[in-house]
């Protein structure tokens, strides 16, 4: 049976900001790379709790129709990305430290190259690894602003296990422009630009695929900054 919506207790929405609360305050190097064994020293038994019945949720009951990647452990072959910066507004704004596989990044930093040759553009990574207990905190991030719609929650944040982000084989990479595009406000402006065009003719020769397109069957909505690593994808 198709559930319509999975529903969250008054008290189970006050665990989820005390978990948000919790979390943030940390000072941690990066919420990037997390694990559960962090989470579970820095929660209560009550909070423990609630992670584990969100964890034990099917997201295909919700209209979620990807595939499970599983919970993969966090890659120690990482490249540390650091300094970047775009314009935003007028400002210019630094994005925090990424993590992106080795042989991705080299891969990465050759599309850039030709990009620039090409249209004298370049892209940021506004977002690679994350770790699955990254993914579940991300989760419940999205979950409380969108006032615990958990369909809505599902259609723009993967679930952990679910998530490209966590999954080195198929490393996910959110691509930003010099420029500031896509912003936190219209993220759908990246379609519009040159770099994305560009993308969508050359990305493949750099083992770079988008991974969910307008009207995918996966459930997913339209993100053309998310594009996937697939060095074996035989076009
Ligand atoms: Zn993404």
């Amino acid at each position: 049976m198709k559930k319509n919506n999975f529903l969250i207790t008054k008290k189970e929405k006050e665990v989820v900001i005390s978990i948000l609360k919790k979390v943030s305050k940390k000072n941690i190097i990066s919420l990037n790379l997390i694990n559960f064994t962090f989470l579970s020293k820095i929660l209560n038994k009550e909070e423990k709790n609630f992670l584990k019945k969100i964890r034990q949720i099917n997201p295909r009951q919700y209209g979620f129709k990807g595939k499970y990647l599983g919970i993969q452990r966090i890659p120690k072959n990482l490249t540390i990305i650091k300094n970047q910066k775009y314009k935003y507004n007028g400002k210019q704004k630094n994005i925090n430290k990424k993590y992106i596989p080795n042989e991705v990044f080299l891969f990465y930093k050759k599309m850039n190259k030709s990009m620039y040759k090409d249209i004298n553009k370049k892209l940021l990574v506004s977002g690679c690894y994350r770790s699955p207990a990254c993914q579940l905190f991300l989760f419940l991030y999205y979950l409380n602003k969108n006032n615990f719609n958990f369909k809505k929650t599902m259609k723009r944040v993967a679930f952990p296990g679910y998530s490209e982000h966590g999954y080195p084989t198929k490393q996910a990479i959110d691509f930003m422009t010099i420029d500031g595009v896509p912003d936190t406000d219209d993220k759908l402006k990246f379609e519009k630009t040159i770099e994305y065009k560009w993308l969508l003719k050359n990305a493949s020769n750099f083992n770079f695929f988008l991974s969910y397109p307008k009207n995918n069957k996966l459930g997913i909505m339209f993100e053309p900054w998310h594009w996937h690593f697939n060095k074996n994808k035989i076009l």
